[in-house]
């Protein structure tokens, strides 16, 4: 039986299972903010140690662990460099600016991958004239550029560039297991090119609450600072916690039937005259498509699909964004490649209308 709605607007909506509910439930907890919560503990030591750091920090978002991580390397008057397709840039209200006085320096990343070539140029001189650059920021995977991959080879050549000009390098890995899943490179790898790694536990891991910010120990501990000043400590966190430890456990290994999932959608997409893929290639868990106006354009389009009990995300005014993950199995992606047929059938509204007027005259 199908599960209705499909939902496919984001990996963010899944619910916690009834077995992590139970882990949840079963939780040691304590008051976090005395650092007296074992749960949260466990899963910060789990975090460091899968992302090869030597701390981590439990938060209760991605956006306050990517601010408290810029946070950490730059001062007022400083400079970061990132891509202009990224979350930290687009999603976050601009909260570098707001939180941390930070100046950003943007770069056109294809699909978000920024080469080393278009940052060398970038850092600015020492001179009273100047915001100082301090920090590059990457997104991986990237959820603007479809999910992408970003290249291990590639990352760790800015690294190395970055390293030798002082200049700290920050991981936004919110869906950084989707990006080891796909490649079979371990986590640890894929972070060692950066001082400091986000991870969530809430979009594919299907944890309800919570990212955790990692890194050496002395940028973690002045972290603790900045969570507590952004109101992020928080009490008996162990509860919540305990839904990422089972997920780190339990649904890491699983991401691999979501990217099957998004492959059989972009299979049906492509398939589909009016529909387009903006990315020919889909390497993880979501997938981009336009819809040209004969079928009604994206607002149309997205509300039949609505209508028909799948729920998509309009990420532009051309633009459909599908995400697949734990609460979508095999039997809602057949049901959602179906109905994706189904209203590229049905014609516009407009065209509708003067077909019947067509019939009565
Ligand atoms: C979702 C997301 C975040 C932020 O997560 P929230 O928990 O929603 O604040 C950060 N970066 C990327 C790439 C994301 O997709």
């Amino acid at each position: 039986m199908v599960r209705l709605p499909v939902d496919l607007r984001s990996d963010t909506v899944t619910r916690p299972t009834a077995a992590m509910r139970a882990a949840m439930a079963a939780a040691e907890v304590g008051d976090d903010v005395f650092g007296d919560d074992r749960t949260v503990a466990q899963l910060e030591s789990m975090t460091a140690t899968l992302l090869g750091k030597e701390a981590a920090m439990y938060v209760p978002s991605g956006t306050m662990s990517n601010q408290i991580g810029v946070r950490v390397h730059c001062r007022p008057g400083d400079e970061i460099i990132l891509d202009a397709g990224c979350h930290i840039y687009n999603h976050e209200q601009g909260g570098v600016a707001q939180l941390s006085g930070l100046a950003t320096r943007t770069v056109d990343g294809l699909g978000g991958v920024m080469r080393l070539e278009q940052l060398t140029d970038l850092i600015r001189p020492r001179n009273i004239h100047y915001a100082q650059t301090r920090l590059v920021c990457i997104e991986n995977t990237h959820n603007r550029g479809g999910g992408r991959v970003q290249p291990l080879d590639e990352l760790e050549r800015i690294s190395s560039w970055a390293r030798s000009r002082s200049l700290a390098m920050h991981l936004d890995g919110a869906r950084l297991f989707n990006a080891v899943v796909a490649s079979g490179i371990p986590a640890v790898q894929w972070a060692a090119p950066f001082d400091t790694v986000s991870v969530c536990f809430s979009k594919g891991l299907g944890a309800p609450v919570g990212s955790a910010l990692a890194g050496p120990k002395a940028l973690i501990d002045q972290a603790r600072w900045h969570r507590k000043l952004f109101g992020g400590a928080m009490r008996q966190a162990g509860i919540v916690a305990a839904g990422a430890v089972y997920a780190l456990e339990h649904h890491v290994d699983r991401l691999a039937e979501d990217h099957v999932h998004a492959q059989q959608l972009a299979a049906t997409i492509r398939e589909i005259e009016g529909l387009q893929l903006k990315y020919d290639s889909v390497e993880t868990n979501i997938v981009f498509f336009t819809v040209d106006e004969r079928l009604g354009g994206v607002a149309t389009y997205s509300r039949r699909l609505h209508e028909r009990g799948v729920l998509v995300m309009a990420e532009s005014a051309s633009t459909i964004r599908l995400v697949t993950h734990l609460d979508v199995g095999s039997e809602e992606i057949a049901f959602a490649c179906e109905q994706l047929r189904q209203a590229a059938r049905e014609l516009p509204d407009v065209d509708r209308r003067d077909t019947l007027r067509s019939a009565y005259a």
